[in-house]
């Protein structure tokens, strides 16, 4: 299978090793596993631009690419600057915290033990590829994907199980893309294969709207010898009807009667720890807020619960009476102070 590799990136035949890099960076970006999940043809495409800038991204395989044209088998896909591009470094201080995958939470997945296969490929073939990468010990991309979880799972913490899509080695030939002399038939020369697994996520108890929950090791394979990647799920909790979160206080609002703020009343006020019979003082004020110490959410570093604030909403009766007409006249000889006596009058 003859591949032309200036054609898979689009440069002319002379073009320079900025150029090329260039072309492979933004095909790279466009063919990406990541940004297009379950694509095969994009999959395909984006293993053709691998190989393609393995290849002409080192100056003597271009050379002898340029000279005796494809040969088969002899790809080195560590060696693209994508992975340096997104690598270690971009997302050390992204999460506020980490989160290991549950044990024996990925499922359907085969290659598991290729660190040993990678061991071993590199002691029988050692030579080249093993000075190679001492040169260019490199980690793995990191990867990111989303998951959106409701209100209730952010609070109490959950696991989600996601579908993963990264670039692993080839568990056939060991990532070499050749077995005898001849393409690897399961990744057809290039060494990896894009896995699917299915990954359960642990999320913490009070996770926050918009945190990164950083898998260790599921972004892609690193070279032989070096480490993968890290997968970082970026968490979107949905809004609640009812419960709003600030910082890891919960707020509320509690309607009462007029009687219930003016003489004092107990109510029960819905937390997300359940219901609780909690206290409006004698003549609370529509708008006063009032606290129920570790009724709110658990903070991930310091484990203390926040607070539930509840806020007091006075409600006037809807029904027309003529004693309803007579009571509120009365009531309205007991306001000592003009209600609106401190407000400004004007800008
Ligand atoms: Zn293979």
């Amino acid at each position: 299978m003859e591949r032309d590799y200036y054609k898979i990136l689009g440069v002319p035949k002379k073009a320079s090793a900025a150029e090329i890099k260039k072309a492979y960076r933004k095909l790279a970006r466009k063919y990406h596993p990541d940004v297009n999940p379950g694509n095969a043809d994009a999959e395909k495409r984006f293993k053709e631009i691998q190989e393609a800038y393995s290849v002409l991204s080192d100056t003597e395989k271009r050379h002898q690419y340029d000279r005796f044209g494809f040969v088969e088998g002899d790809v080195d896909l560590g060696s693209h600057p994508f992975s340096r591009a997104r690598g270690r470094g971009q997302w050390q201080e992204a999460g506020p915290f980490r989160v290991r995958v549950d044990g024996g939470g990925a499922e359907g997945f085969g290659v598991g033990g290729f660190e040993d296969l990678g061991d071993l490929f590199s002691q029988i073939f050692g030579g080249r590829r093993e000075a190679a990468a001492a040169k260019r010990p490199r980690a793995g991309a990191d990867h990111e994907t989303s998951v959106e979880i409701s209100f209730a799972d952010a609070v109490r913490g959950t696991s989600v199980v996601l579908p993963v899509q990264r670039q692993v080695h080839c568990s056939t030939c060991g990532g070499s893309g050749s077995m005898q002399d001849r393409a690897c038939p399961a990744c057809h020369g290039a060494g990896v294969v894009i896995s699917t697994e299915r990954l359960r996520v642990k999320v913490p108890e009070g996770v926050r709207d918009g945190s990164k929950i950083r898998v260790a090791g599921k972004g892609t394979e690193g070279a032989a010898g070096a480490r993968a990647g890290d997968l970082y799920v970026r968490v979107t909790v949905k809004p609640h009807s009812f419960f709003k979160r600030k910082n890891d206080d919960i707020l509320t609002t509690v309607p009462v009667t007029f009687t219930e703020a003016y003489l004092g009343a107990k109510v029960e006020v819905g937390t997300i720890h359940g219901p609780v019979r909690a206290t409006i003082p004698p003549r609370t004020q529509s708008g006063q807020t009032f606290r129920l110490r570790g009724k709110g959410v658990r903070n991930l570093k310091t484990r203390a619960y926040g607070d539930h604030l509840y806020t007091v909403e006075v409600v006037v009766p809807k029904v027309v009476s003529p004693v309803g007409e007579e009571v509120a006249r009365r009531v309205s000889d007991l306001y000592t102070e003009e209600p609106r006596g401190k407000l400004p009058r004007s800008l």
